[in-house]
């Protein structure tokens, strides 16, 4: 029987690991689909607070988890694929092996969507990004690609015109998904070139571990042509990873855990952190504090309930 389980090893899973640990809870973090969460996908970054050059994504991850388990939490691989949180202790089947606890943290976050063209996972972090307030600084007088059609690509393509020599929005339709403010925002700036009913085909150049260009094909015409890139913005959207607690936790329609408050949950002992529940700031840092406020609570119900 387990004090604290914790779902994610991104930001919000490692700071609750940290925290919960310190405590005396000897959390066990599992560490889920994508171990070490998105920043374990990009590579510098230079807006979390406290390294003033700084730090590797996957670097800043590992260093939390480092220190999480210095406190004595415990990771294992894995992913969950059943929940059972109709009754306390709660029943979790991770890959085939049921554990119970007394808490849940889930910070199982958000994946991006990505187009999935053939070269697109192996330039991430090389030219590709699914975060602009991330990667946009590296990308100062160069030619920027953004693609998608909602008020994310709008609002990355407006920000992105801070630093790159020109900004291409690539949009798979004629219509927009994106509020009117936005879409108006973005076709008011003149930095902004906006190519719709346009699909991504390939990226170039993996031979260079770097993005050189794109090919694109007109959805009407047919016309297929390549383009120079040198970051390739992706604002197609996100998946929240809550699949294993569909019908069991209050969800919004796009599958986000609604928050009840602080950490809270709909279930008393279940608490959230970080993009799981967080559509709006997505940062690594609004993790690490989502990350600390779950930690606190499950602390707080465990003492409470004589833990
Ligand atoms: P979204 O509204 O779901 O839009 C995703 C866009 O990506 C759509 O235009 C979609 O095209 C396109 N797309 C999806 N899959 C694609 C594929 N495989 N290939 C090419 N294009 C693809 O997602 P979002 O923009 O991230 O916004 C999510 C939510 O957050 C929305 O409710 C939004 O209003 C909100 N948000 C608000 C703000 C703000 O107010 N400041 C900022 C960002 C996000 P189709 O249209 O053709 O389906």
């Amino acid at each position: 029987m387990h004090n604290v389980i914790i779902l994610g090893s991104g930001c919000a899973g490692n700071t609750a690991a940290i925290y919960t640990a310190r405590a005396g809870l000897k959390p066990l973090v599992v560490m889920g689909q994508e171990p070490g969460g998105q920043l374990s996908l990009t590579t510098e970054v230079e807006n979390f607070p406290g390294f003033p050059e700084g730090i590797n994504g996957p670097d800043l991850v590992e260093n939390m988890k480092k220190q999480a388990e210095r406190f004595g939490a415990e990771y294992m691989w894995g992913t969950v694929t059943e929940a059972e949180l109709g009754k306390r202790p709660f029943r979790l089947n991770i890959d085939g092996e049921w554990q119970e606890t007394r808490t849940l943290i889930i910070a199982s976050g958000a994946s991006a969507r990505w187009l999935g063209l053939p070269n697109e996972q192996k330039l991430i972090g090389h030219g590709v990004s699914s975060c602009a307030t991330c990667d946009g600084a590296f990308y100062k007088e160069r030619k920027i690609m953004v693609i998608g059609g909602g008020d994310s690509a709008m609002e990355e393509a407006t920000f992105l015109t801070r630093f790159g020599s020109e900004v291409t929005l690539v949009h798979r339709r004629e219509q927009f998904r994106a509020s009117k403010i936005m879409l108006d925002r973005a076709r008011s700036n003149p930095k902004i070139k906006f190519l719709t009913n346009t699909v991504v085909e390939d990226l170039y150049d993996v031979s260079k571990n770097l993005v050189t260009g794109v090919k694109l094909r007109d959805a009407v015409t047919g016309r297929v042509w390549q383009q120079d890139v040198d970051g390739f913005f992706l604002a197609i959207g996100h998946i929240p990873n809550t699949k294993p607690f569909v019908g069991q936790i209050d969800l919004d329609p796009d599958g986000y855990i609604v928050s009840k408050g602080g950490a809270r949950t709909n279930i008393t002992g279940v608490f959230h952190a970080g993009d799981v529940q967080d559509r709006t700031y997505r940062q690594a840092v609004t993790a690490a504090g989502m990350g600390c406020m779950a930690a606190i609570e499950a602390e707080r119900f465990l003492e409470a309930e004589g833990h």
